[in-house]
Order: structure tokens, then sequence, then C-alpha cells
């Protein structure tokens, strides 16, 4: 992961990094003056942009990140080259200092991503950024989240695509049966004899 002025960014990457700006337009926080915004590139050149949305619940919620990855459809989601995403204060420059381990993606969002990099074959450069200063984070996704854990049934999926797919144990070699057995009445002790 590089920390470098926003200055020393590509002309694509300042784009980018612009257009996760209006992403921010998308989010939704009505609990502290923090925005997040995030933008896509597709390989094809096209951006897509979103913001966070922040509810009283927390599993409500969704990160700027994955509320872009959600708006594409599955087969476009391989076509992503580069994520950027920036927090917005709209109090200006001094209102949130953000450090620069806050201008990268949470751990949800690093395995979402991670999992994007692993169907597709091509890594994905992230593009952190924030209004409370000039610096911006550089990195992959395959640098923020090394050893992702993946799914056995993906990887078997991916590995043998025409082939069907059995579930089987992790770590155990060969399919494992599966039975479900009907469940027994149990004895309580409401039911016992007293005597
Ligand atoms: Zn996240």
């Amino acid at each position: 992961m590089q920390v470098k002025e926003t200055s020393g960014l590509s002309k694509e990457q300042k784009e980018l990094l612009s257009a996760a700006i209006r992403g921010s337009d998308e989010a939704y926080n009505p609990y502290f003056p923090l925005k997040v915004g995030a933008a896509v590139r597709m390989a094809d050149g096209e951006m897509v942009v979103g913001g966070h949305s922040s509810y009283a619940v927390g599993g409500a919620s969704v990160c700027a990140e994955r509320a872009v990855l959600y708006k594409l459809k599955p087969a476009q989601r391989e076509n992503i080259e580069a994520l950027a995403a920036y927090v917005w204060t709209p109090g200006g420059l001094s209102a949130v200092d953000v450090p620069v381990n806050s201008m990268t993606p949470c751990g949800v969002c690093r395995q979402a991503y991670a999992e994007v990099v692993f169907v597709s074959g091509r890594d994905i450069e992230y593009i952190g950024g924030a209004s409370s200063t000039d610096k911006v984070v550089i990195a992959t996704i395959s640098e923020l989240l090394p050893n992702a854990y993946m799914s056995p049934t993906l990887i078997a999926k991916l590995q043998k695509p025409e082939k069907p797919i059995l579930i089987t144990r992790a770590l155990v070699p060969g399919p494992v049966e599966i039975v479900f057995e009907p469940e027994k009445p149990t004895e309580r002790s409401g039911n016992r004899d007293s005597a």
C-alpha cells in the first residue's frame, strides 16, 4: 500500500477519484456530517458511482464500495479494473481528520471485492481519498486482503465449470452424503412421572 499526494495521480486515477466524490451525492447519513462516495472503472472505461447508506441498525447499512458493486450485474463485476472511495466532510477540510487507515475499505468490502478478483482473475486497483487531506492511498485488492476466504463450492465451480457441483465438506476428499433424519421426540422433564 502506498500513500502519495493527490497531485501525483495519473489522469485516469484523478478521474476515478472525482467520480467517487460525485458518488457521495448518493450517500445517506442523517447521523453524522460525513459522506462516503465510491466509483468503479470498468474495462471499457465506463465509470459507475454510488454512496454509502448509514441506518440506525448497523446491518441495514452498506458501504459506498459495495453500494457500487451491487449496482452491477454479476458478469459486469468481472470487468472492474479500479475502485476509488472518497470520504467527504461537508464542514470542510478540518471538519473530520481522516487517518490513512480510514481511507481503505472495511473488511467486508475487501472480502466482497476479493471474490470478484478471484472469479475474474484480474486484480483491482484501489484509490482512497478524503477531503481532510491531500494524500491518497493506493493499493490493490490482493494487497488489502491476501489469502481471502473462498467457498470450496466456488473454487470447484471455477476449476470444473462444465461439471455438476457436489457439495463437499472442506478438507475431506470426495462427496459427503448429507442425510436428514426425522427429529426424535425428546423426553421433557415436565412429562416425567414425578413418582
Ligand atoms: Zn465496507
